[in-house]
């Protein structure tokens, strides 16, 4: 049966790393494996770099560009030997992004987004399929581009589950098979992706279609933890996760899974195993359909974020109509909110800071509203909170807002 290997830009950051990974892929050899790489270690963030500036006109984006190639360049002489044909593929991507730099900019920023981040992932993707193939690892290159069929929502689009399914079908047919995670195409044949992140849900869905025995995701950590290692000194394995759960923590922020993963893992009861990478003897955690009866505390914090309170002019109820209003824009900008509250004068809503999208919200908000907001916030969930962990959390913080419901607390910090 399928495995699905899933492995994120931390793991494939320089030619040890690189090294590794390829050891870890030819320990499934002889398995049907379908493997899923995203970008090489803080590749996605330059290249969204290369568009903020390619798009706000104010420096060079090709400085930036630049420094992608050289990165690239550097593992690839390591690697390969001078002749090697992915100098001139390699050369061919970058050639791309130029393109679209040498264009005017047309003020579709997520379009141009798309067309230039997806390059970070055909990149990775053409590197280690080369490098599987110079270590006896033979394999099949697919363009995820060919079977991951979207509509045209640039930045998050959304897939065609029954054309991808198709496709998958007709196209994946022999192992194994290496694959972009993160992107897609629309039926006019231009390149979307599926959000930060998405790989993990690549994975997930080819699992789903192909009915695989398993997804392992390879992370820079031991498995999911219960509290992020970065706010929190004290951390523990969660070796296993019931789905529901996993998609709780995910949705809330958990950095380990994409929140959209699970569900298409769930649908065929297809168990996702986080492993890390650094050490394969490790266990790691378990997501399947069992029921979970750990209910310890997991912490998870979203930074970032921009708390918006928004209220009438003049200070009369937020009544429905406005609510709509307010509805209408956030999905007009594709904003999602991670929380929200209503009071009598005025309704709050929490969300990441999009150093594009929220300034436009803000905007178009301002002309209808008096509209407040705090940059700079972050949001603690705690699932499955007790008065310990709450203190834990909050003892030197100052809260802006505050949620709490049966198993879940949130706090709005600074
Ligand atoms: N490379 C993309 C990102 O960093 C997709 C992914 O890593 O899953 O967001
Ligand atoms: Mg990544």
């Amino acid at each position: 049966m399928t495995k699905v290997l899933k492995f994120g830009g931390a793991s494939i950051q320089d030619v040890g790393s690189i090294k590794n990974v390829v050891s870890i892929i030819q320990s499934f050899k002889n398995q049907k494996l379908v493997v899923v790489f995203s970008a090489i270690a803080n590749v996605t963030n330059m290249l969204e770099k290369v568009v903020y500036e390619f798009v706000k006109q104010d420096s060079n984006p090709l400085v930036t560009l630049n420094q992608i190639k050289e990165l690239h360049h550097n593992i690839l002489i390591d690697l390969f030997e001078k002749e090697h044909i992915i100098f001139d593929t390699v050369n061919n991507l970058f050639l791309e992004i130029e393109w679209v730099l040498e264009e005017e900019y047309n003020n579709e920023y997520s379009y141009n987004y798309d067309q230039i981040v997806s390059v970070g992932e055909l990149l990775s993707t053409n590197i280690l399929s080369a490098y599987l193939e110079l270590n006896d690892f033979s394999n099949n290159l697919l363009d995820a581009r060919d079977v991951f069929k979207t509509d045209n929502q640039y930045q998050s689009a959304k897939i065609n589950w029954e054309l991808t399914d198709k496709c998958i079908k007709e196209k994946i047919k022999d192992f194994p098979v290496v694959t972009q995670g993160f992107i897609g195409c629309t039926s006019e044949n231009f390149t979307t992706t599926l959000g930060r992140e998405g790989s993990d849900f690549t994975a997930a869905v080819l699992a789903n279609i192909l009915n695989a025995e398993k997804v392992i995701i390879w992370k820079d950590v031991e498995g999911v933890l219960n509290a992020d290692p970065r706010f929190f000194s004290e951390t523990q394995l969660i070796k296993q996760l019931s789905f529901t759960d996993a998609i709780e923590l995910a949705y809330y922020g958990a950095k380990v899974i994409h929140p959209k993963t699970i569900q298409p893992l769930k649908e065929k009861k297809i168990p996702l195993h986080v492993r890390s990478f650094k050490d394969v003897n490790k266990s790691g955690t378990i997501i399947n359909s069992e029921i979970n009866n750990n209910k310890k505390p997991s912490y998870i914090v979203k930074e970032n974020q921009v708390l918006i309170s928004i209220s009438d002019l003049d200070l009369s109820f937020i009544i429905e109509e406005h609510l709509s209003y307010i509805f209408m824009l956030l999905s007009k900008f594709n904003i999602t909110i991670n929380l929200m509250q209503n009071s009598a004068v005025s309704f709050s809503i929490c969300v990441d800071n999009h150093n594009h999208k929220i300034p436009l919200l803000i905007e178009e908000l301002s002309k209808k509203f008096s509209v407040y907001y705090n940059m700079d916030l972050n949001l603690y969930t705690i699932r499955y909170y007790d008065d310990e962990s709450i203190s834990k959390v909050i003892s030197d913080k100052k809260i802006f807002l505050e949620q709490k419901s049966r198993n879940t607390v949130q706090f709005i910090t600074s």
